[in-house]
C-alpha cells in the first residue's frame, strides 16, 4: 500500500468509528453522524459547532441555511470551499440545534484532533464560539476574539462569528458583525494567499 492509500484508509477508518460512535448521548437522536468533507490535506480547515437539522440528513456539513451563507462569504472573499476542508466540533445533532455540552465537546473533541492531524492544515478557523471553546479553552469569546491569530498546537488559528449568528444579525452597518465578518474573510484570503 502506498503513502496514499495509507491516508485515505486512515481517513475512512476514523470516519467508520465515527459512524459507530455512541460515546456521548447524542448518538441515539441523531439521524447519521456528520463526519465532515472537503479536500484532505488542505492547507485550510473550517471548524463549526455541531450539524443542524440538514446536516443530519444528509450527512453533510454546512449545506443548510448557515453553510449557504458561508459558501457565499469565501466565494466573496474567492476562497475555494472545495480546496478547504470543512468540519464540526460535534460529529451528531444536538435536540433542537442547542449549544453542545463541556461534556459533548470533550468526548467528540478527539476525532476532531484526528482530522487535524491528518490534515495538516497550515490555517485553522473556529467558526464561532465552541470551536473557540474547544481550541482555547475559553467560554463566549467570539466578539471579543473574531479577526484575531491565535496559535493552537503550532497551527494559526483565525476566529470568525458561525455563519449561523449572521443570519439572525441583518445588519451590514460599520461594525455589525456581518461588516466585521467581511474584514476578516478579507483577512483571511490575505493570509493564504501569503501560503502560495
Ligand atoms: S457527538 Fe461525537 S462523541 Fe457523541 S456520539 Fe456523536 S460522534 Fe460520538
Amino acid at each position: 500500500m502506498n503513502r496514499e492509500s495509507n491516508y485515505q484508509s486512515a481517513f475512512q477508518e476514523l470516519e467508520e468509528q465515527v459512524k459507530r460512535c455512541d460515546r456521548c448521548g447524542l448518538c441515539s437522536s441523531r439521524t447519521q453522524t456528520v463526519f465532515g468533507e472537503g479536500k484532505l490535506n488542505s492547507k485550510l480547515m473550517l471548524v463549526g459547532e455541531a450539524p443542524g437539522e440538514d446536516e443530519d440528513k444528509t450527512g453533510r456539513p454546512f449545506v443548510g441555511r448557515a453553510g449557504q451563507l458561508l459558501d457565499k462569504i469565501l466565494i466573496a472573499a474567492k476562497i475555494d470551499r472545495q480546496a478547504a476542508y470543512v468540519a464540526n466540533v460535534v460529529k451528531c445533532r444536538p435536540p433542537n440545534n442547542r449549544t453542545p455540552t463541556q461534556d459533548e465537546i470533550l468526548k467528540c473533541g478527539g476525532f476532531l484532533e484526528a482530522q487535524i492531524a491528518l490534515i495538516k492544515p497550515k490555517i485553522l478557523v473556529a467558526l464561532g464560539n465552541t470551536p473557540l471553546k474547544f481550541f482555547l479553552k475559553v467560554s463566549g469569546g467570539i466578539t471579543k476574539m473574531r479577526g484575531q491569530w491565535q496559535m493552537w498546537r503550532g497551527v494559526p488559528l483565525f476566529a470568525m462569528f458561525h455563519p449561523s449568528y449572521l443570519l439572525r444579525e441583518d445588519s451590514r452597518a460599520v461594525g455589525s458583525p456581518k461588516e466585521l465578518t467581511w474584514h476578516d474573510v478579507q483577512e483571511l484570503k490575505l493570509r493564504l494567499d501569503e501560503l502560495n
